[in-house]
């Protein structure tokens, strides 16, 4: 079956600086897959750009989370009220953490660390703790399992990439030999990194999960921070 992925570009500012992030959306028969959705407030700019490839938020079928942190499901409440129907995906150790029923661990730390920041980065420090205090969370419909295999895009195989945060997820398409790495692979300077190595819950888990993702030999690797990694 015809099958078409696209890389949506989102930009926001926060304190004056830009910040652009690229979720990726699955097309593929009925259903129409959109993987990790942005900020608080981010959803208008999510919908402007699915109307430029065609699509509404209420055409999505199926919303996966790769990880807990507020740039990735900070919108997702928003989105699930323009789209009540939405099934929502993200991984078992990641649902407490989206779902609410635990604290967010991105907030846990930024608390812990603004006990030890400098004075001036005191303000910074405490904007951000109340950013992450503000996102909504949201219910998780469907639990992704490492190895589970998805008919997404002719078979979309889900590989769990821990180490930024215990349940981070990534996607591998077959078809295409194309990952999708969330935040297990970021691209700087044209070169794949693990994500905010400073910020990794777990940074030998992180840089591991990268050396398996670069180990798949994929043809592409669409990350969310930085864009597209193609091996050459
Ligand atoms: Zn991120």
């Amino acid at each position: 079956m015809e099958h078409t992925i696209h890389r949506l570009t989102v930009t926001m500012a926060f304190q004056g600086v830009e910040e652009t992030i690229y979720p990726t959306v699955l097309q593929y028969g009925k259903s129409t897959v959109l993987v990790d959705c942005g900020w608080i407030g981010a959803l208008p700019n999510v919908e402007r750009e699915l109307k430029e490839i065609g699509l509404s938020v209420q055409e999505l079928t199926a919303l996966v989370l790769t990880h807990q942190d507020h740039d990735h499901m900070g919108a997702a409440a928003a989105l699930r009220r323009a789209n009540p129907d939405i099934k929502i995906y993200a991984s078992p150790a990641e649902e407490p953490f989206i779902s609410g029923r635990e604290k967010p661990l991105r907030l846990r730390q930024a608390e812990e660390m603004q006990e030890t920041l400098p004075p001036e980065m005191q303000e910074f420090g405490r904007a951000f703790c109340e950013l992450l205090r503000r996102v909504e969370p949201v219910a998780v419909d469907r639990l992704l399992q490492d190895g589970d295999r998805m008919d997404w895009c002719g078979g979309c195989r889900v590989v769990a990439t821990p180490g930024h945060t215990p349940g981070h997820t990534s996607l591998l398409l077959e078809d295409e030999s194309l990952v999708i790495t969330g935040d297990a692979m970021a691209l700087e300077n044209g070169l794949p990194v693990t994500a905010n190595p400073q910020f990794a819950l777990d940074r030998e888990a992180a840089e591991a999960s990268l050396e398996m993702l670069l180990a798949l030999k994929a043809r592409a690797y669409y990350c969310y921070h930085g864009g597209v990694y193609l091996p050459s």
